[in-house]
């Protein structure tokens, strides 16, 4: 029999409730009315004596639906502790069969069956803590009561997965073994029923650990010191000091207003929202998720230099056959030995070993021969950016490389549709931007060009996923999403130290804000001699405008950042440690002194303002502009590729949350000020709409 999620069978005086909401039985209101008819079935029929509970699929439950937040549905009756409360108030014994994936609400559920039957390879997870909240359904009360005090709050606090194999000693199992989960839970109830076992609730359990209170005091400490911003985690700790100093009821209410808490705070908030926008940022507007995507097995990768050699490791990493070309054996050895360089640290780590280290390097195959990509499925382009030496590149490949295989390349600043009419088949020509270093950046920019076919952009996407990474779609415009809002916002910084601003202060308050690292810093990391090279090959293509910039005149004094030992500050040797350098003061001064500006008092405030609010501005009209899909994409493109902090959600996130309409205030007061690009600081069309619509970019579904 059915009732709607959930199969509901009675074998030999058992009822096996079966939760069948595919792909993680996630508790969304449909399942849980359907469990609570399924109890209630139970409960009337003379002919049952126990129940089981099971997932279909995946296993167990991954927990409550997350598309359910914030709607009315999270909230409606049944609730998941009103079906936990209907659980363990049962009259007759409720055996929880625990495989496969068992998580947040879902293992809470299991918590408050009588007795859990458990089998090798189920993942066992309280993840709350990971969007900024705690288990809210009694699990802080009833893990301690069964794992004890501190291995429970390892778990609440991490939020990491167990496998099962390690609590199977555990009184978190009363049963466990391998073979047919059903079978295993169903031979328990029956001994349950036969030796009359009876009812055991865990909220009876007592907690006994000698000085859990100094324990817990203990971990607050601790957690305090390292959670930084985020509240969740000592919000863990409470929970489960509640657990130890009040009787159940009480604890259960404790845990109850620190969730309630939790789920209001802004962090959290932000947590949501970041997961929710890691799973719409893989759908494309018009391309269907069922469009067949080109099989990828073999992929070639032109360049063995910085970037050409990290996304060689992000593709053997996968597992994926690599064709390493190079111009010159010396560049390919170069390149070789960066990477087997790089992995060192994995090998020191002991999170890789020489053997599983010798199969991924035996899956790249060294090459200065063009001829052995004929077989390739996908190319990626990573040598020097010249647009002369790309469209050799793209010219050579166009006429080798097999029909149907797709042609990448990871240009930061050409034009992508120049370079895919270098070919013959532009529509097999895409964008894979990779961030440095690309084997550990998370962020990948799939760059679609006019051409690009849909088929390809798919594949694209699921290569993506395959290496592991975080995939978002941008159109054609110079510096795609990321480059071109970070230009924004170097602007900004730069204008503040021209208004009076010193680097550091400008650093320190953008990381006080939350960001990894302040502009200025980055720029020393980066090396201040690429954008100098830059701005003389603009200064000369674009007579008559001014491209100056103080980071000029630290190069021409030998200052190019952290590889110099000095940029715009000063390291020790062999130290990455930035000292504030009166040197570049000077150099400030006496920059601001040819430009005619009189320096002002700049407060935190306003670095904050004007750094922010240029990303969100020029974040609007990439909106606008159609090059993002969504706001939520560029929130994906910040927080993965620029080190904003993930406790406010990414820019655009943070304006909706800031209100746009003080924002495009902000913007306009400080287009206003003299000297100040009216183009660049009135806000965008599209900002300057919602904010008197009272709308957020949230919200915003696009123009047509
Ligand atoms: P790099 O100078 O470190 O490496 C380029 C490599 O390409 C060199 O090893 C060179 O020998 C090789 N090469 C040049 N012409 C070649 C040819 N015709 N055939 C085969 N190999 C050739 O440069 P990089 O930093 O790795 O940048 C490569 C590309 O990636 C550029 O388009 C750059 O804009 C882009 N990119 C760089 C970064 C970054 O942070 N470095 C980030 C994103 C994208």
């Amino acid at each position: 029999m059915r009732i709607n999620k959930l199969s509901f069978e009675v074998k030999d005086g058992i009822a096996v409730l079966m939760l069948d909401n595919p792909p993680v039985n996630s508790l969304g209101h449909e399942l849980r009315e359907a469990l609570m008819a399924g109890l209630e079935r139970a409960k009337g029929d003379p002919g049952i004596e126990a129940m089981v509970l099971i997932g279909s699929g995946a296993g167990f439950s991954g927990g409550a639906d997350i598309r359910e937040f914030g709607t009315p549905k999270a909230v409606a009756y049944p609730n998941l502790r009103t079906v936990i409360i209907e659980v363990e108030a049962s009259a007759k014994p409720v055996i929880a069969a625990v495989g496969g994936v068992c998580m947040g609400g879902g293992l809470e559920l299991a918590l408050a069956c009588h007795y859990r039957v458990g089998i090798p390879g189920a993942r066992i997870a309280l993840p709350e803590v990971k969007l900024g909240l705690l288990p809210g359904a009694g699990g802080t009360q009833r893990l301690p009561r069964l794992l004890g005090v501190e291995a429970a709050l390892n778990i609440i606090v991490s939020g990491a997965t167990v496998p099962s194999e390690k609590l199977r000693d555990t009184p978190l199992f009363d049963a466990f073994g391998d073979g047919d989960l059903l079978e295993h839970a169903l031979i328990f109830a029956r001994r349950v029923i036969a030796e009359g076992l009876g009812l055991r609730q865990v909220r009876d359990l007592r907690l006994d650990m000698p000085n859990a209170e100094a324990y817990v005091q203990f971990a607050r400490n601790m957690i305090k010191a390292a959670a930084g911003p985020y509240p969740a985690p000592l919000a863990c700790v409470e929970a489960v000091a509640a657990a130890v100093e009040k009787p159940f009821d009480a604890g259960l209410k404790r845990e109850r207003e620190l969730f309630t808490t939790l789920m209001l705070s802004p962090e959290s908030a932000a947590l949501r929202h970041v997961f929710q926008a890691e799973r719409a940022a893989s759908h494309i507007l018009d391309v269907p998720d069922d469009t067949p995507v080109r099989p990828i097995a073999k992929v070639g990768v032109i360049g063995a230099g910085t970037m050409g050699g990290g996304i060689t490791m992000s593709l053997i990493n996968a597992g994926l056959p690599v064709v390493l070309l190079e111009t010159k054996q010396d560049a390919l050895d170069r390149g070789l030995a960066n990477i087997r360089r790089n992995y060192q640290g994995a090998l020191r780590k002991g999170t890789l070993n020489e053997a599983s280290l010798a199969q991924r390097l035996a899956l790249i195959t060294p090459t200065l021969d063009f001829a052995l990509l004929r077989d390739v499925d996908l190319i990626v382009e990573a040598v020097f950016e010249s647009m002369e030496v790309k469209r050799q590149v793209f010219e050579t490949l166009d006429g080798v490389v097999r029909q149907g295989a797709i042609l990448a390349s990871n240009t930061s600043a050409l034009n992508l549709n120049d370079i895919a009419n270098f070919t013959r088949r532009p529509q097999d020509v895409i964008g894979l931007h990779f961030f440095s270093p690309a084997n550990v950046m998370r962020l990948l920019e799939v760059v679609r060009g006019a051409k690009t076919a849909k088929d390809v952009l798919a594949t694209a996407m699921r290569l993506s996923k395959t290496m592991g990474k975080i995939a978002v779609v941008s159109g054609v415009c110079d510096g795609f999403i990321g480059n071109r809002m970070l230009a924004r916002y170097g602007a900004a910084a730069h204008d503040l130290i021209m208004a009076g601003a010193l680097p550091q202060q400008v650093d320190a308050a953008l990381q006080e804000f939350g960001m990894a690292m302040g502009p200025f810093r980055v720029g020393d990391l980066a090396g201040l001699d690429i954008g100098w090279a830059l701005r003389k090959r603009r200064a000369a293509e674009i007579p008559g405008r001014d491209f100056s910039n103080v980071a000029d005149d630290l190069c021409e004094a030998g200052r190019f950042g952290q590889k110099t030992g000095a940029g715009w500050y000063r390291y020790e040797p062999g130290s990455r440690h930035p000292i504030p350098d009166p040197k570049v003061t000077a150099i400030i001064e006496q920059y601001r002194r040819q430009k005619g500006i009189t320096p002002r008092t700049v407060g935190s405030q306003e670095i904050v303002e004007r750094c922010i609010y240029a990303l969100i501005n020029e974040g609007a009209r990439i909106i606008e502009d159609g090059i993002a899909q969504r706001s939520s994409d560029i929130d994906l493109v910040y927080l993965n590729g620029y080190g904003f902090p993930a406790y406010r959600g990414g820019p655009m996130f943070f304006a909706d949350q800031t209100g746009l309409h003080d924002i495009a205030r902000a913007l306009q007061s400080i287009a206003a000020q003299p000297g100040s690009d009216v183009g660049v600081w009135t806000p965008a069309p599209l900002l300057a709409r919602l904010a008197q619509q009272g709308q957020t970019f949230s919200g915003f579904k696009g123009t047509a």
